[in-house]
């Protein structure tokens, strides 16, 4: 058994946390938000009054947090307060160039530390099967495995510090591109009498195959279980994407990559995010087939 501190337990880290505690594992809890605090309480968390309180009785030290800002602040707390070579996972969604500081920050401090996005949503974080994405040494990766195991059914180790959140935004890069990609497809189809589902029976089978097809179909009847036949209530929420894509975005500037179609899907979402940054990110296709009726 290990004393795990859970930083964050919002949409992610709440369920996250508590199949920990289900595992048999004391995890140690601390948010800023008092209603997260009360269902990790009744999820079975010790409660701790900071983040360096819960660090300090830690042998792990989970983050699940919104930005790399605040990853970098919450370290700045809790490296101090944690006993030298603490295992420091962090799980958010950050930026490569400050998930590479947070390492060297843990490091410098005498700890340990990885970063292991994950996706997979907060229905894969209350069932356990996220997928983690990890950077960091092979060592540090192999003592976090077994928790991130608990947490997830696929976890894979990519590289060194920063190259988990990588992954995680090549990932996404793609995601983003393919649903708008189809969704135009979908909009041409429309205009050209090619019904939905005459496009989804030739495509799903031809080379314009892919998960934002397949999976996740952007117009409601082909894939029954897709947000679009739910009014397009996330899912994955445009928010998400918009930062995502951000991340992506900026990767791709820092490191002089001629990505034109990630920068461009950067700029679509960040506009759509303005005004539905709460709907399914497969809603882009009601903004393209929107703005060719104009
Ligand atoms: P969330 O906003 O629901 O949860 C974040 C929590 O962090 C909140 O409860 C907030 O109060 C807490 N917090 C903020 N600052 C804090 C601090 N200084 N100390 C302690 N707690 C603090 O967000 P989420 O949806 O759980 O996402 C968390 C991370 O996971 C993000 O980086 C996101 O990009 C990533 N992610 C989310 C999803 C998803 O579907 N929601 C999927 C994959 C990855």
């Amino acid at each position: 058994m290990s004393t795990i501190a859970f930083i964050g337990l919002g949409h992610m880290g709440g369920p996250m946390a508590a199949n920990l505690v289900q595992a048999g594992h004391r995890v140690i809890g601390f948010d800023l938000v008092p209603a997260a605090l009360e269902q990790a309480r009744i999820d079975g968390l010790e409660l701790a009054d900071s983040a360096g309180q819960a660090a300090a009785a830690a042998d792990v030290v989970i983050t699940m947090l919104p930005n790399g800002k605040l990853v970098l602040d919450v370290y700045g707390e809790v490296l101090q307060a944690a006993r030298p070579g603490t295992l420091f996972i962090d799980s958010s969604t950050i930026d490569v160039a400050d998930a590479k500081a947070a390492a060297e920050l843990a490091a410098s401090a005498g700890h340990r530390a990885l970063d292991a996005p994950v996706s997979g949503g907060v229905a894969g974080a209350s069932a356990g099967t996220l997928a983690f994405m990890v950077g960091g040494g092979d060592e540090d990766f192999e003592a976090a495995r077994p928790l991130l195991e608990i947490m997830g059914a696929k976890v894979v180790h990519c590289g060194g510090a920063g190259v988990g959140q990588a992954a995680k935004i090549c990932n996404n890069m793609v995601l983003g591109i393919s649903m708008i990609a189809v969704s135009e497809a979908f909009v041409l189809g429309e205009k050209l009498g090619l019904s939905h589902q005459a496009f989804f029976d030739v495509a799903s089978n031809a080379s314009a195959q892919c998960w934002s097809l397949t999976s996740y179909c952007p117009v409601p009847g082909p894939v029954p279980t897709s947000p679009a036949n739910n009014d397009y209530e996330p899912g994955f929420a445009t928010a998400l994407m918009r930062k995502d894509l951000g991340l992506a975005a900026n990767a791709l500037r820092v490191n002089g990559i001629d990505g034109r179609l990630g920068l461009l899907a950067a700029q679509i979402y960040e506009q759509f995010g303005e005004q539905h940054a709460d709907r399914d990110f497969s809603a882009i296709v009601t903004d393209i087939r929107h703005r060719s009726e104009e």
